[in-house]
């Protein structure tokens, strides 16, 4: 088997977004909830955003690349409608960004059409992928959510409980899947609920399920619970119902989705993502604090910690860095070049706040360090008279193989080189990450709760092949 990441210009991995809405009037229409609701999720995935949805037992889709607001304008909107729809937003590098692999995928086959959207990655896709070829099924791209939907279509015969439950059982990874058929809407999730999927109600007019809670909001349904993992929930006519394929399933929710991915208004498995990242900030304080007179965060994730720490220390936050929303996040840039290029038109400091102050900068990771090492030397640039380095997370040392891009583990800064060595690179005064320990308790998720930290720890929740 062959994994891929951020700089392997032949595929790549990404995160995404879900989303799936079914209304019990089959005259209303989904479609605006599922826009506003992608809207929301638009910060898993800048890449593509496509929507599927059902209206008298056809399936219309409509997807393509680029932002939520420009693959839906106003007309294109007008040609997909239904009262059961779902939508994706997909995220990857530049080598990727092919109209192929944007999602949903939809199948149309003699016993009615389903329609398929992903986020996480599959561990065993290629082998799937070669069974279902071997029995004649073609793909047209080189999504896993084909192959997805290429097992549900072969087992549909059987009915669709039954369909799904067999192709779930055949795949391994992470998924949090949404699939809609001609007059339902399904929801599952992986046996270790790697990737976060919710379950909200629409008052007395349906269901929602979304990748984050923050979509629940914005389509105005009220958050339930969590898809548990391992469970499918399957809503219809008649109902929702669900039931759990997997008999014993550990719980090993993404620690990344709190530091930095996830919305902060989002709840995650029943933990709430602003509250982590104050908590870890504070952590952070407890465990390292450093001698400052100013506490700044990196934006937008690095802000919560950063005013955590300052709490916890007593020392005055300020915004000493602005971020130009409109560039995507530099970790995947496919060149070093234009990595550090798109670092410096990302961030400027605001140099009155920062001029002959001691600053501590809260930043949620550091991958390669290129935008670390950027903001040490620009808030010098600045006048700041020292540059104290804290991060909410432990130091990144290993690749994700669950639906998250990273760069090969060469190019991780902190794979195999001591937290001093780091700091030298990236020229600060001082550098600590917060332990794998303290992040746990920043989580706080009670009794329930397990996490996957493999990028930390290199300990996977799920056997992967090459690593121990
Ligand atoms: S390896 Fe890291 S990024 Fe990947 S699922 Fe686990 S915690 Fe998240």
């Amino acid at each position: 088997m062959k994994f891929l990441n951020a700089s392997d210009e032949s595929g790549l991995r990404e995160e995404c977004g879900v989303i799936g809405v079914f209304l019990k009037d089959e005259e209303k229409d989904a479609v605006p909830l599922i826009y506003r609701g992608l809207l929301s999720l638009q910060h898993r995935g800048q890449e593509s955003a496509g929507i599927a949805a059902a209206k008298n037992k056809v399936i219309e889709l409509r997807k393509g690349m680029g932002l939520v607001s420009e693959v839906f304008g106003q007309a294109s909107l007008e040609n997909v409608k239904g009262s059961a729809a779902i939508g994706h937003v997909r995220y990857s590098t530049a080598g990727a960004s092919i109209i192929d692999n944007a999602q949903p995928f939809v199948s149309r086959f003699k016993l009615g059409s389903i329609a398929v959207a992903h986020n996480g990655t599959l561990t065993n896709a290629d082998v799937v992928r070669e069974l279902l070829e071997d029995s004649g099924i073609g793909f047209t791209s080189s999504s896993d959510s084909e192959v997805i939907i290429n097992l549900i279509a072969k087992n549909y015969r059987k009915g669709l409980e039954r369909a799904l439950t067999d192709t779930i059982q055949f795949i391994k990874g992470s998924y949090a899947l949404v699939v809609l058929t001609d007059d339902a809407l399904v929801a599952a999730r992986d046996p270790n609920g790697i990737r976060p999927l919710c379950l909200g109600a629409l008052g007395d007019r349906g269901w929602i399920v979304a990748s984050e809670s923050c979509a629940i909001d914005e389509a105005g349904g009220a958050l339930l619970r969590d898809v548990e993992p391992g469970e499918v929930v399957i809503i219809n006519g008649e109902g929702l119902h669900s039931f759990t394929f997997s008999e014993k399933t550990t719980r090993a929710v993404c620690a990344f989705e709190f530091v930095y991915f996830a919305r902060p208004d989002s709840i995650i498995d029943k933990v709430d993502v602003y509250g982590a990242r104050i908590r870890a900030g504070k952590i952070l304080a407890r465990e390292s604090p450093a001698p400052a007179d100013l506490v700044i965060g990196v934006p937008d994730s690095g802000v919560p910690a950063a005013i955590g720490y300052g709490q916890a220390l007593g020392v005055p936050y300020g915004l000493g860095i602005v971020k130009n929303k409109y560039i995507g996040r530099t970790f995947i840039s496919p060149s070093q070049a234009l990595r550090e290029k798109a670092v410096l038109t990302k961030h400027n400091v605001i140099a009155s706040e920062v001029r002959g102050k001691r600053v501590v900068i809260i930043d949620d990771s550091i991958v390669r360090g290129t935008t670390s090492k950027r903001l040490v030397a620009i808030l010098r640039g600045a006048g700041a008279k020292e540059v104290h380095m804290r991060v909410c997370s432990p130091p990144v040392c290993c690749p994700c193989y669950f639906g998250i891009d990273t760069p090969h583990r060469k190019d991780l800064i902190s794979n195999g080189a001591s937290v001093q060595r780091v700091c030298q690179s990236i020229g600060a005064d001082s550098l600590a990450f917060i332990s794998v320990e303290g992040l746990l308790e920043s989580l706080d998720g009670g009794p329930e709760a397990g996490y996957c930290l493999g990028c930390f720890t290199g300990e996977y929740p799920i056997p992967v092949p090459g690593e121990g």
